[in-house]
């Protein structure tokens, strides 16, 4: 049971409709009452209301069980402009700053931010980068100072009363539908300038492109997806605050380290002496070191193991403790081995496993090893195979992405 029936009155509707029904309901009545079409602007900004206060479930259900006043109590029902809903819902012509697509009353209207995206490699986000990035955006014409011409030169646009937008009417078979459009006169601006006086720097415009250089800090460790942003440097404009520039940090892929969080993960082959009886290898890293690993003699490191070396991975951004690096070792095995030496491995090795005991009914048959290719038949991968498909996908090139300037 709902309290008051206003706002579904205004909107022709019974309290039981659905969501679909009050956006149909709505854009019928808010199309003949839209003030472009000689509607009655406050009953157009009344039914707006109901709308905006039905389509949102929550505000609706407050307005079921406590009415109007129980809307009010809640407080911050600013309301939306009616012309921003209805262009919203008709998808009208969007203007000329794309930004802001809700909450409208908190705050001047901004120039929509400029997004780039900036590729960094693991290297620089190792040690740190300055990078310079050359930005051209919109600033204010300093000819005419923002007015596009002589003071007193700029008009309302007579083709749409300075709305910037006009309905008209298309024919869809059976149907006539309204669409609004971007004024054409005024480029959907609301303003027009006579030609002579038009400002001949910004040819009326009120703005002219400009060049600026940005540098970019990319502090030590930043992670991919992190942001740096440059308040206020987006486009200009006579009517908006500038946006800001926001530039997204994009980590390239490495073909040796891949990295979690502030940890870095390498893969390394080691030979089969060393993984045996010790030794050393060798890790290039991020910067201008290379790691010298110590294998201790009589320390075994098994194929597949994972070790860690403390405080070698990502620097941390807020100078906490670096990251580690995690080793997966891989061990390189022999092609062939002198025959002659193999007293001396069974001498220093554990010896051999004995062959399983089997019953007297089980018939002992000898056969031998040949090399086998088919992994397809036994879906076994043979070390060999896996190791040319990993060749392989190093080769590939990775997906190149365009900075989007957006
Ligand atoms: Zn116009
Ligand atoms: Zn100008």
């Amino acid at each position: 049971m709902v309290r008051e029936t206003k706002y579904y009155d205004l909107l022709d509707v019974t309290p039981d409709a659905s969501e679909p029904d009050l956006k149909k309901a709505y854009r019928k009545k808010a199309l003949k009452l839209h003030p472009d079409k000689g509607g009655d602007p406050e009953l157009f900004k009344e039914v707006t209301h109901a709308y905006e206060v039905l389509s949102d479930p929550q505000k609706r259900s407050i307005y079921d069980t406590r009415g109007e006043a129980g809307l009010s109590e809640q407080g911050g029902m600013g309301g939306m402009d009616p012309q921003d809903l209805f262009s919203q819902l008709f998808g009208g012509a969007g203007g000329f700053f794309g930004g802001g697509g809700g909450g409208r009353s908190q705050g001047p209207r901004k120039t929509k931010d400029l997004v780039h995206r900036v590729h960094v490699t693991l290297e620089e986000l190792y040690k740190g980068k300055t990078t310079k990035l050359a930005l051209t955006r919109n600033i204010l014409c300093s000819k005419c100072k923002g007015k596009g011409g002589k003071d007193g030169a700029v008009r309302t646009c007579p083709g749409c009363n300075g709305r910037g937008v006009k309905v008209i009417m298309r024919q869809m078979g059976p149907m006539i539908q309204q669409i609004q459009t971007a004024c054409d006169d005024c480029s959907g601006t609301g303003e027009f300038i006579n030609p002579r006086d038009r400002c001949q720097s910004c040819k009326g415009k009120k703005v002219i492109a400009d060049k600026k250089m940005l540098e970019v800090h990319i502090d030590k460790g930043m992670k991919g997806g992190q942001t740096v942003i440059f308040r206020g440097e987006s486009d200009q404009s006579p009517t908006a605050e500038p946006g800001d520039v926001v530039i997204v940090i994009e980590e390239k892929p490495h073909e040796r380290f891949r990295r979690q969080e502030n940890d870095l993960i390498i893969e390394v082959e080691i030979d089969l002496l060393t993984a045996l009886a010790g030794g050393r290898f060798a890790i290039r890293h991020l910067d201008e070191r290379a790691l010298i690993v110590q294998v201790h003699p009589g320390e075994i490191t098994k194929h597949g193991d994972v070790k860690v070396i403390h405080g070698q991975g990502m620097p941390s951004q807020r100078h906490h403790e670096p990251g580690d690096m995690y080793v997966k070792i891989n061990v390189k095995f022999p092609e062939s081995i002198d025959i002659a030496s193999v007293p001396l491995l069974e001498r220093a090795l554990p010896p051999r496993e004995p062959l399983e005991k089997y019953g007297k009914d089980v018939v002992l048959d000898e056969v031998t090893l040949d090399d086998a290719d088919t992994r397809s038949k036994t879906g076994f991968r043979s070390a060999q195979a896996a190791a040319g498909d990993d060749a392989m996908d190093e080769d590939s090139e990775e997906p190149r992405v365009q900075c989007a300037n957006q």
